[in-house]
């Protein structure tokens, strides 16, 4: 298996009907990067801030963080990463910070909440970031974004940045976008409004799924509570592709579930055509994408969909076509 997916490396992504499916990595640590020209990915496409965060004994500086985030545009070369900025909170805490009391961790005081509340941190972030990138492309991403008003505030910090960088006679990157991560439900609701002012979404199912069924991650117990390919589900992530495709804003699936071959062809179906994913998944998932029929998925996804009743899942249709391929 591990032979065959190696002999895939070079090949082109390409559905049997010719679509183009953008493979990338989900990284956190320079380590990670290291699985590019192994795996073939196209680029990083969730690189995770906070771990370097974790594994360090204190607050890394600022000057820290920019030498972090130059040894990670040395290491990917001329292809995209997408850097998120840290999200912490939740069940990512930093060792040297003061431990949150809450309740309800998962949605309490994390992510972009904790950004907005404390502009410094993020600004610190974002400075290294804009310092880093040089004036090469960059493209930036907020987690746990919930509001459109939310994206709208971190945007207007990263354009102080800018101006402030620019200023100071620093040279701005060639290209700064700026994303939101779709990842929680009340975005599924502004979805026109934040597909026009954000530049690429990118959607966190592990969240996503967590926040719209109510079953915490990281609980076993309820794991199975779910199927990310039931009628629900999957008419969440059609949302998001057709708004995103009305605005022109492209949009990844950077959770667990675009690593999953089955899962990750019937978002090809609903219109997603880019993933970013652990190492291991690359083979598989690029295994499927060269044996599938896009338009194919897309008419059994739109009509599965329409007769499907509550709790309906695809599951068992998905996989009786993916065998017959
Ligand atoms: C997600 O929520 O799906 C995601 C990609 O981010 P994380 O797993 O880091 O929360
Ligand atoms: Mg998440």
């Amino acid at each position: 298996r591990q032979e065959q997916y190696r002999a895939l490396r070079d090949q082109p992504s390409l559905t049997t009907d010719g679509v183009q499916i953008g493979l990338y990595l989900n990284a956190g640590l320079l380590v990670d990067l290291s699985h590019l020209a192994e795996t073939g990915a196209d680029g990083i496409g969730l690189f995770r801030t906070e771990l370097q965060f974790m594994v360090a004994e204190r607050m890394p500086s600022a000057a820290e963080q920019q030498t972090l985030y130059e040894a990670v545009f040395a290491a990917i070369g001329d292809r995209p990463v997408t850097i998120r900025t840290l999200d912490i909170g939740g069940d990512k805490m930093l060792p040297y910070m003061p431990k949150l009391e809450e309740e309800n961790p998962a949605l309490g005081w994390r992510a972009i909440r904790i950004g907005l509340d404390r502009p410094a941190l993020l600004r610190v972030q974002l400075r290294a970031l804009l310092r880093a990138a040089g004036g090469r492309p960059l493209k930036i991403m907020f987690p746990m974004v919930a509001t459109v008003e939310e994206f709208t505030r971190a945007k207007a910090i990263v354009d102080r940045e800018k101006a402030h960088l620019s200023r100071h006679g620093h040279p701005l990157p060639s290209d700064c976008r700026l994303g939101a991560m779709i990842e929680v439900p009340s975005l599924l609701f502004q979805m026109e409004e934040i597909a026009e002012v954000a530049d690429f979404l990118s959607v966190g199912s592990n969240d996503l799924m967590q926040f719209l069924f109510a079953v915490d991650r990281e609980n076993r117990r309820v794991a199975d509570r779910f199927d990310p390919l039931s009628a629900p589900a999957l008419r969440a992530f059609r949302m998001i592709a057709k708004a995103a495709a009305g605005a022109g804003c492209p949009a990844t699936v950077c959770g667990e579930i675009g690593g999953k071959p089955l899962d990750a062809m019937a978002l090809i179906g609903l219109g997603f055509r880019e993933f970013s994913m652990s190492p291991a998944s690359i083979g598989p998932v690029k295994a499927m994408v060269l044996a599938v029929d896009a338009g194919e998925v897309e008419r059994l996804i739109d009509s599965e969909l329409a007769q499907a009743r509550d709790g309906y899942s695809l599951r068992p249709a998905l996989t009786d076509y993916a065998k017959a391929r």
